[in-house]
């Protein structure tokens, strides 16, 4: 019997049917005994470059070995950490952006709605304190990350979660602008394609209706990236591919195909004027791991892995024959898709999870009906075809 408590899992039906995984090799994830998976959802959609890279290995282990990590609170650095800041300021969608790092995603949507609120409180406009998220968001499990998010089952059972956020509807930008009018908005936060909720790319013209409206009412614009960063949607980030700008954005998983986990907050100069060169003093915030010199040296190898594979540009390469494939499937409910992420809606998910399993490929439910599809990035238009046909197999 297994000690192992696993993350959103029913202990009573996981213990004692755990299945092991062991080595992974491109899309390719190995079993204990030797069975072969096409890891069709990239793990919890990080994978990018794929598993089994030798060179973020040896990235890691070299870092390991000069200095694993130190402190960055107050004046302490390392080098990887400050080139890690420099090259995500020089890819992210603002000018001049300054780097918060963290563990992953969930601290990475903390430091967000910290920083969001003590931005305006340093501003004079205490009164500005709302953040307006919406239905069907997922922003990780810590305490604003539950608050904010959109689906019920994980918010329920754990008594009064944190005030001051409201939901809307995750497509209806008249329900943001009822809520901006009121005056009290501090920030407006959303996956730019929601993820764990379903898969759900946002309505055409969507983000350029919202982020007119955070601008019209003086309200940030913050991205949740953790999902879309780092090639998934065919950009280097989902705001490049809707074409705005954010105040701030998260990111997470994708910064380091998951080899070692890292996550953080890009935010732009509005943001950090009041830090950097206002009076606001110090952000009292930051973790033990804030700028981890091991993490960090993974993620520049991971970095020059997707620049060097042109992963980005394949992703647009890849795209209209990966949602043309996947579309095709005979007996899919419904097919959304938004650069190499999809949501395969189909009846009895469960059942057809399990079948895909014991056909060699892995994935998981999400928003309780669709199959979670995040491939990593290498991925090839032969092995697309055979997930389809995989998948089609297994509705059927
Ligand atoms: N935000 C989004 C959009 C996510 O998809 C996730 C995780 O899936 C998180 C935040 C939380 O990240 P983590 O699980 O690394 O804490």
């Amino acid at each position: 019997m297994t000690h192992f408590w696993h993350p959103f899992a029913d202990m009573k039906q996981v213990a004692g049917h755990e299945l092991v995984l062991d080595r992974g090799e491109g899309v390719w994830i190995y079993d204990t005994e030797g069975n072969r998976y096409l890891d069709a959802s990239g793990s919890l959609w990080y994978a990018n470059v794929g598993h089994g890279r030798r060179e973020l290995a040896d990235a890691a282990a070299a870092q390991l070995a000069r200095l694993e990590a130190y402190s960055a609170y107050d004046r302490l650095a390392t080098r990887p950490v400050l080139e890690l800041a420099d090259r995500l300021s020089a890819l992210a969608p603002m000018s001049d952006a300054a780097v918060f790092f963290t563990t992953a995603g969930s601290d990475a949507i903390e430091s967000a709605v910290k920083l969001v609120r003590r931005y305006w409180t340093a501003t004079g406009r205490p009164e500005k304190h709302v953040i307006v998220a919406r239905e069907r968001a997922y922003h990780g499990v810590s305490g604003y990350g539950v608050s904010l998010g959109g689906i019920p089952a994980n918010r329920e059972g754990f008594g009064e979660l944190a005030p001051g956020i409201e939901h809307v509807p995750y497509g209806d930008t008249d329900a943001v602008a009822e809520l901006l009018r009121r005056g009290d908005v501090a920030a407006f936060i959303g996956e730019p394609v929601i993820g764990a909720g379903g898969v759900y790319p946002p309505p055409d013209g969507y983000w350029p209706a919202v982020e007119r409206l955070c601008r019209e009412h003086d309200v940030l614009l913050v991205l949740d990236e953790v999902i879309t960063g780092f090639g998934r949607l065919g950009e280097w980030f989902g705001a490049q591919r809707y074409g705005i700008e954010p105040d701030l954005f998260t990111f997470a998983k994708g910064i380091t195909s998951g080899y070692v986990p890292l996550g953080g907050v890009v935010v732009g100069q509005r943001v950090q004027e009041p830090f950097w060169r206002g009076d606001a003093g110090m952000f009292r915030h930051g973790y033990t791991y804030s700028g981890h010199a091991t993490a960090a040296a993974v993620a520049l190898a991971n970095l020059d892995i997707i620049e060097r594979e042109g992963l980005v540009q394949r992703v647009k390469e890849l795209e209209p024959a990966f949602a043309a494939k996947l579309r095709s499937i005979d007996g899919a409910v419904e097919v959304r898709t938004a650069g190499l992420v999809a949501g395969v809606q189909v009846e009895d998910v469960d059942g057809v999870i399990a079948r895909l399993r014991d056909g060699g490929v892995l994935t998981r439910a999400v928003g309780g009906h669709s199959l979670q599809i995040c491939p990593p990035l290498v991925i090839t238009e032969d092995e697309i075809d055979l997930l389809a046909e995989r998948i089609g197999a297994a509705v059927a």
